[in-house]
């Protein structure tokens, strides 16, 4: 069991988009920033699995690379930077860190939750490796695109309720292994649910000022 988030503190950065159009009440446009390729199959894997997790909020997520966004604007934007290197391959196996640290952090500046996540793509993948076994090889972009899609939903749900705040259960737990980043489904529970319907479609009620 490995720590999948953590909060780092004192990040200030500046959106790389302008907010000008407003789209529907729970669209949230998430830019890619990849500081190394991903295989395509990953990319959209991920992208399917992070929408899976968070279709039952009612939040729509529009994703896009960070390369083909100039000169574009978003009314509601996150943006995840993915470090190091988003790969189950080559083999052989690579040792495993002695304490994996988190797998991804969502930026604050002052305590406030910040629209910026990253993602340190070889944690993700030396865990995802970890569990995988026999056939799973076969399938490696598909799993390590699951597995990155959880991973980014987890930071996602601490951005949208802008909170820290962890579940005994599911995606949105403290810590995930391997075996869980792979699993055939890891949804949100239902008290993530209800907290991330409460602030997208009653944010007043959340807390939100
Ligand atoms: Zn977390």
């Amino acid at each position: 069991m490995r720590r999948v988030c953590a909060i780092s503190a004192l990040f200030a950065a500046t959106l790389p988009v302008c907010a000008a159009v407003r789209l529907a009440e729970a669209d949230l446009t998430v830019v890619l920033d990849f500081k190394q390729p991903l295989n395509q199959r990953a990319i959209s894997e991920m992208e399917h699995e992070a929408d899976g997790i968070l279709s039952s909020t009612g939040m729509h997520l529009d994703w896009r690379d960070r390369s083909h966004i100039e000169g574009a604007s978003f009314a509601d934007v996150v943006v995840f930077t993915f470090k190091g290197a988003c790969s189950v391959d080559p083999d052989p196996v690579p040792p495993l860190y002695d304490e994996l640290g988190p797998l991804a952090v969502t930026k604050t500046t002052n305590g406030a939750i910040q629209p910026f996540g990253e993602v340190d793509c070889n944690r993700v993948s030396a865990l995802v490796r970890s569990a995988m076994w026999g056939g799973d090889f076969s399938r490696s972009n598909e799993l390590l695109g699951r597995a990155l899609g959880r991973v980014v939903a987890h930071e996602l749900v601490h951005m949208v309720t802008k909170s820290g705040e962890h579940s005994r259960t599911g995606v949105q737990e403290r810590a995930l292994s391997g075996k869980q980043l792979i699993a055939d489904e890891l949804p949100l529970s239902a008290v993530d649910l209800d907290r991330v319907r409460l602030r997208l479609f009653h944010p007043a009620a959340a807390g939100a000022h």
